[in-house]
Parts: C-alpha cells; structure tokens; sequence
C-alpha cells in the first residue's frame, strides 16, 4: 500500500493492486476473462486498469466477502483504519483514519450470509474497538445484529484490551457471540507499552481477561505479543512472560519486532539483537504450545458446538475418507471421526482426547456426537 513500486520491483509481471482498492478484483477477472477472448495481452489489460483506477477515491467496504469466505464462516469488514499512532505500525499510515459501514448495510451483507447459509460470520475491521456510526459503538452494533438476524454465530476477530467495558461484556456474553476473543497485547512491561504508543497498560489486559472470563466462563483467549522491540530489556521481557502466565491465554501470536520505514519506532534506539528477539520469540512459542493443550485438554469429555470445513487430507494418523476438520465455537481446530456432517454444516461433538498433529495442525480429536 505504501511502497508499491518496492513489490513491482520483485517481478516483471506483477500487477499491485493495493489492499485499499481489492474491492477491484472481483470486477477485475471478467474484464479479464473478455480481454483473453479478444486475445488482448493479459498483463498489459490489468495493467491498463489497474492505472485507470489510481488516484480514484475508493470505497474500503466495495468488498463484499461472501464469495470469499471459508467454508465455515464469512468475513464481514465493519470497520476501516485507525485513529491510533502506535510507533511500530504502518497500516494506520497505509488505512488511514477510522471509518464504519453503516448499520443498515451491515445487517443487509449480514443477511445475505445467513440466507446463502454459512452458520457464522466474523466481523472484521482494521480497529474494531473504533467502529462508530451515527453514535453507535462496536457493542451496540453486536447487540442490533443479534437481534436483526436469526441463528447465525458472530465471531470478533480483535479488539482493544482497554475498550473492553461492561457494554462489550454485555454483548460478549450474548449466546449468539461465540466464545473468543483475541487481544492485541504486544508486551508486559508498561515501559514498552508507553514506547509502542499503545494506549493501555497490562492491568487493562488483566482486567479484560477477567471480564471476558466472567461473561463467557472459559473462551479461547488468543494476544499478539511482540519481542524484541527497541529498548526491550530482560526485565521488560519477564514483565511480558508474568503477564502471560497470569492470563493463561490459549493462544499467542509471537511477532519478532521488525522496523517499519516512516514508523516512529523505525529510528527508535537501542535495537535489540537480533538472535534475542528470536530467543525470546522462541520462549514464547514455548508458551504458546503450552497454554493452546492446557486450554484444548479442558475440553476432554465435553460437548462442543462445531463448524465442520473438510476432508482431512490423508497421513498416516488420519485416513482421509474418515475423517473430516472442523472449527469449534471456540476456535480449536478439529479432527472429527464418525458421521461427517457436510462443509459449513453446524454439529456437536464430544471430545475425546488430545491429538496434537502439528503436521496438519490438527490440536484435538473429537469424535461426533449424534445429539
Ligand atoms: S491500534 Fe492497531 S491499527 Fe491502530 S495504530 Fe495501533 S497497531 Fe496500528
């Protein structure tokens, strides 16, 4: 988005459509489809287009996700952009200031999903703690689509850790919001909070951790953390570790620090090593793995609600024509034996056991429950 010509440069035949104007492509492929029966040159007609659409104002919601979803949910982008300024971050600088859909279009895309049938939609945005229209917040904006749509699941891809106030939780805790959520942490240590510019503190994240704990029992709680960046000492990294260790997250997301040009934090001193960063990455990692079987084990012996997705492919654990993937309301994947339900078909499930197959990714083994 910032820097096309950096991309063009690593190909002669590449044709860079930034992220702020894919809502393009699906208008794209039938140009495309009558420039080849023409025997027009395939390369120069998407160049061609591509120029004529630079410097044209573009809609960040032209998207609209329904033919590109996953077999078991549809995105839904809500939200574009963010009015933050975190040191390290260049999609504020590439977005741009925070925009929203309009309530009234969100619920038509959304009934639009539920009509052609997927059993859960995943509300996306660049910041969704800054969705605003009209003076509706992210919270009210879940409660409506609950109440304007029937049966469908919503899912929240992320959300600020200090945004999340008693009217999220009312919302959070809402049957129809599936137990999940993910945290944008980044660190442990207020010191390199305050440099990232991030606006919370890790008392924030623990209070939020709790909140979420307390209206939904026990959802999958996944962050993102950061290591390595300037200025982090071993202190700031233990100050992370503890936090960690007290939110018990079932997932983390562990990012080397990597200096962005135009970010504040590209010039910021002292750069931590690089072998660090990556030690510290791979503690992290460690912890992941841990706290992702902690979480999936306290699921033994219980029924979950899944989304089943498709075969597994062969290996020697899993005969491909037996068993199928599926994704549970609170986001393990699964490795489903018995009566296999369709693609994108709702079902409960009893989980058997662990079977952690880092080949396919596959973190528990459940079997179908014909409940
Ligand atoms: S809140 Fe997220 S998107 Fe916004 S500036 Fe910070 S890192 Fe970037």
């Amino acid at each position: 988005e910032l820097d096309p010509q950096a991309l063009h440069d690593l190909a002669p035949r590449l044709v860079v459509i930034p992220g702020s104007r894919k809502g393009d492509l699906p208008g794209l492929a039938p140009h495309l489809c009558a420039a080849s029966a023409e025997g027009l040159d395939l390369l120069e007609e998407a160049r061609r287009l591509n120029d004529l659409a630079v410097g044209r104002e573009s809609d960040p919601f032209a998207f609209v996700p329904g033919d590109f979803r996953f077999r078991s949910r549809a995105a839904l982008k809500i939200q574009d952009g963010c009015d933050n300024r975190c040191s390290y971050c260049r999609v504020c600088l590439a977005r741009g200031k925070a925009v929203s859909l309009d309530p009234s279009e969100i619920i038509n895309r959304a009934r639009i999903i539920v009509v052609s049938g997927i059993p859960e939609i995943v509300l996306t945005g660049v910041n969704l703690s800054q969705y605003s229209s009209g003076g509706l917040r992210f919270p009210g904006l879940l409660q409506l689509l609950c109440k304007e749509t029937d049966s469908v699941a919503f899912r929240i891809s992320s959300y600020e850790p200090d945004k999340i106030d008693e009217a999220f939780l009312a919302a959070f805790a809402n049957p129809r919001v599936r137990p999940h959520l993910h945290l944008p942490v980044q660190s442990g240590s207020d010191t390199i909070l305050g440099a990232m510019g991030r606006s919370y503190r890790r008392n924030h994240v623990i209070a939020a951790v709790a909140g979420a704990r307390a209206a939904k029992g026990d959802p999958f709680i996944g962050v993102d953390i950061i290591s390595g960046f300037p200025g982090e000492t071993d202190d700031d990294f233990s100050a992370t570790i503890d936090l960690l260790k007290q939110i018990d997250p079932a997932w983390i997301h562990a990012f080397v620090f990597s200096p962005r040009p135009g970010t504040k934090a590209f010039s910021m001193k002292p750069r931590i090593p690089e072998r660090v960063a990556v030690a510290r990455s791979q503690t992290l990692a460690v912890l992941a793995e841990a706290g992702k079987q902690r979480f999936a084990a306290r699921r033994i012996g219980t029924v979950l609600e899944a989304v089943a997705e498709g075969p597994v492919p062969a290996n020697d654990n899993f005969p491909a024509s037996k068993m199928l993937t599926a994704v549970s309301a609170d986001f393990l994947r699964l490795a489903v034996r018995g009566v296999p339900p369709g693609a994108g078909t709702s079902f409960r499930c009893l989980v058997t056991g662990p079977s952690f197959d880092s080949i396919n990714d596959l973190i528990s083994d459940y079997s179908c429950d014909t409940l």
